[in-house]
This record gives C-alpha cells, structure tokens and sequence, in this order.
C-alpha cells in the first residue's frame, strides 16, 4: 500500500490527508512539530483573550484520527533523503515515504532589529508564542506597556489581544495608513479611527530602530528611527508579516525562492515531493489574478483538496476561483470579493467607489474597469454580504451599475441586521455617474 506522508498538521496538511483517506486506501501520516493535534491557528487571539480552551481549538476529536487511519506524529523533520524516499526526523529516525507532501507553513519576519531576540520579544504564529504571551503578559501589573511593530493582521489581533487584558498599547506602524498596502487609503481610514477609539496609541509612519535592555536582558524599551523617541515597555510584539517555511526544503536540494517552487499540480522539482499551503509558491499563472504565494486559511484548504486528486491518480491542477477573504479588526467585519487595489497597487484600470457611514464604523469599497464598466471586486467593513453572489456576479462580469442596482440581493440576513443599502447604492450610484459623465 502506498505511503504518504505530509509534513505539517496545520488546515493544507490535514485538508489533504482527510480527502486522500476520502478517494484511497493509502497509509497517511502526519508529522508536525509543533503540537500533537490539529489546531486553528486563527483561533489563537481567542484563547488569550479568553474566549476559548486552547482544547477548543480544535475542529476534530482525538479518535477522528485513528477512525480514519490517520497517523499522527510529534515530530521535527531535519532532511529529505530524496534518494531513498526518507525523512531524517530531528530524533535520528527514519521514515519512509512512497509520496511527500510539505505543508510547512510560514514563519514570522524579523529584520535583524538590534534586541529582536531579548526576553519579552516575540512574533505571534505558534502554540508555542501563545504560551510564551501568557508568561510574559499575562496581566497589566507584570506588563505595564506592550509595543506591537508591524500593522498588518496578526499586529491588530495581537494589539486587541493585550488590549482585552487591560495592557496598554503601542502600536507601531510603518505605512501612513494601517494596511495601505492591501486597502485603499479610503478604507484605510475606518481602521485607523476604529483602532484608536479603541485607546490603542496608534503611530502612523514610524520604524522600529531598536529595542533596548535592561540588566538582566529583558525588554525596557523600544527605540523609534524617525524621533528617537523612546517608549518604555515590557513586551514586544514583532508582527512584521510572515515568509513561507522553507527551510526543510532548503536542506533537501527542493527548489525555492520566497517560498517551494511549485507547479499547478504543487509538484516540486523532485520527484513525488509536493509543496501546499503558506509554504508553496507558485511557478505557474494562476487564474483570476490569484497569487503566487497565498498565506491564508482558505486557500491552504482549497489546495489540500486539490493535492489529494492528484495524489490519488486523478491529476488536477489547482484552479482556485475569485479571490475572498475576511478577518476582524475589533469590532469591524471586513469582507473582500474579487480585487480592490491599494493605492500603490492600483493598476491604471481601476477605479474606485467608496461609501462610508457618517460614524465612520461601516463602509463600502466597490472596483470597477474604466474601460469596459465591468465590476472587480467589493471591501466591506462593518456590513456582511454574500460570498456565493459576488462570486457570480465576477464570472458573469456584471457591470458597475447592475452591481450597485442589485446589491440588496447580496444583503446577509437582511431580516436580522440593519440595512444600508438604500443610502449605499444613492452615493455610489451618484458617485457613478459623475465619474462616468
Ligand atoms: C495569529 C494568526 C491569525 C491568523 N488569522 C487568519 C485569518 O483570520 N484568516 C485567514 O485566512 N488566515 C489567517 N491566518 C493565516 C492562516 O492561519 C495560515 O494561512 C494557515 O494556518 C496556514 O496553514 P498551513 O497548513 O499552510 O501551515 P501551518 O498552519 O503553519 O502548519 C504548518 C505546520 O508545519 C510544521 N512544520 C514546519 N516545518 C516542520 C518540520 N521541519 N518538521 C515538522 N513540522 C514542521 C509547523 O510547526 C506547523 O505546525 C492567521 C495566522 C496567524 C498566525
């Protein structure tokens, strides 16, 4: 029977080991350093903050696994032995494999910030960073002041994280506006204000220069390039981004640039060596403007999916749809649909329809082709929509205007949530047709 394994427990990795035991009979195995069991990474925050058991985190009971043959093992990978199909665990063991599948994931960014590795730094991606957060802030008498460098996702739940135990916050952002190289600045400009009514001391246009130590090599303070000010703290949350795992790969001779060059079918350049998930990098134009490097929930499902196809003799390529995402930013939903640019991003097609509610707490983004009026994607803040419609609406490449006309029917339960798309669709329909006239 042939043996697959898959390195990396996280939502890639399981994906594709729960749809191969779906289409095969194959001997599966799990390895993963990090924890004995699937866990959701993006439930993380909610442990912290006390919503949940870190037990909660995970979707599927302890016997799913041995009810669907599905080895689970605690385990460090230290190299590929592609030659003779094994992986050399950190522990001196052997294992074999007849196909490998890596799902390893991503790692925090550091720039080399003189003290980035003090006591009372870290990023905020594993179990093991979540442990260390309770140790190291666990109340506001033992941290007095935290710093959060770097303003994208996981900086804003890690600033609402310390925020819901009553530390106070400074949050250090290097762009003019949170997020302004992923949102219009229009949209930027609801998080901002939703970030400081929130009592986090927002710094907009800032770089961290260095974090300094006290005696005993802990954290005292962070250093800002710009001012030289100094802001005493006693954590340091560095949330500059994440870069895809690919060290495991670097020691096997795997080909890799930002992350495991691979191709649609998530082939590496070894044979039966496959890469899926926040580690894999595309080689190959993927449809719908996807990119090549996607580190994100839903896509690592989407590719787990679509790997055990092809692993089970029905080779497909991965095809994803349009591009969606969600997240929260406290108390603000953002949903997106299709593609809305950046300023720095926008390519010279584009334009822009905004909305936005007189306190600033919901607002719309709609994009459309100059050229041909076709509809490119929506952001929403504070307002759900419908995925399934938007996502018909971009393959049927319905115009701006029937987009705008029809926006009630993307509504999510209008029957329990207030609705603004009356006042909506008058701004932007008006907005439409100055910018069209
Ligand atoms: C705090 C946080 C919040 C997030 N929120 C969202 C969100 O709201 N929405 C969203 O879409 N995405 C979110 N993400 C991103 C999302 O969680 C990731 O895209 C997703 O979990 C990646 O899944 P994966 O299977 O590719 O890898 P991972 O979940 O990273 O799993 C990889 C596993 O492989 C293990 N591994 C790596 N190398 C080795 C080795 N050599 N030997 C053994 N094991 C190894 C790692 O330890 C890890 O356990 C969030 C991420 C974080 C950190």
């Amino acid at each position: 029977m042939k043996k697959i394994v898959i390195v990396g427990n996280g939502i890639s990795g399981v994906t594709a080991a729960r749809h191969i035991r779906k289409l095969s009979d194959y001997h599966i195995t799990i390895i993963s350093g990090e924890s004995d069991y699937f866990f959701s990474r993006t439930a993380l925050m909610y442990v912290y903050m006390g919503h949940m058991k870190f037990d909660d985190t995970q979707p599927y009971e302890p016997s799913f696994w041995s009810k669907n043959r599905i080895n689970l093992k605690k385990a460090w990978v230290k190299k590929i032995v592609s030659e003779d199909k094994q992986l050399l665990l950190e522990n001196g063991e052997l294992l074999s494999y007849d196909k490998l599948i890596l799902a390893t994931g991503s790692k925090p960014n550091k720039f080399g910030w003189p003290g980035e590795n003090l006591e009372g730094v870290q990023g905020l991606y594993t179990k093991q960073d979540l442990e260390l957060l309770e140790k190291t802030a666990p109340n506001n008498s033992i941290c007095k002041h935290a710093v959060v460098v770097g303003g994208g996702l996981i900086g804003v739940e890690l600033a609402e994280m310390l925020h819901s135990r009553h530390i106070p916050v400074t949050f250090l952002v290097r762009e003019t506006n949170f997020w302004n190289g992923v949102l219009p600045d229009h949209d930027c400009s609801i998080l901002n204000d939703h970030i400081k009514a929130h009592g986090i001391d927002l710094r907009l246009g800032v770089n961290l220069k260095e974090i300094h130590s006290d005696r005993m090599g802990r954290v005292e303070s962070v250093e800002i390039a710009e001012t030289g000010e100094i802001i005493p703290c006693n954590f340091v949350g560095l949330t500059a981004g994440v870069s895809p795992q690919i060290s495991l790969a670097q020691n096997s001779g795997i080909e890799t640039h930002r992350g495991i060059l691979v191709n649609q079918f998530f082939e590496t350049n070894l044979t039966d060596i496959y890469a899926i998930g926040d580690c894999a990098e595309q080689t190959d134009q993927l449809p719908n403007g996807r990119r090549s490097i996607e580190a994100v929930w839903y896509s690592g499902r989407m590719m787990g999916e679509t790997i055990a196809q092809t692993i089970t003799g029905n080779k497909t390529p991965y095809k994803p749809g349009h591009w969606f995402n969600s997240a929260k930013f406290f108390d603000i939903e953002y949903q997106t649909y299709g593609w809305v640019s950046s300023l720095r991003s926008k390519p010279e097609h584009e334009l822009q329809l905004h909305w936005k509610y007189h306190d600033n707490t919901k607002g719309v983004t709609l994009s459309y082709n100059k050229n041909d009026l076709t509809f490119l994607g929506i952001n929403t803040f504070g307002i759900r929509m419908r995925h399934e419609v938007f996502n018909q609406w971009l393959n049927e490449k319905k115009s701006i205007e029937q987009v705008i006309e029809q926006l009630d029917k993307a509504q999510f339960d209008p029957e329990f949530y207030k609705s603004y798309v009356n006042e909506i669709q008058s701004v932007l329909l008006a907005t439409l047709s100055n910018s069209v006239l």
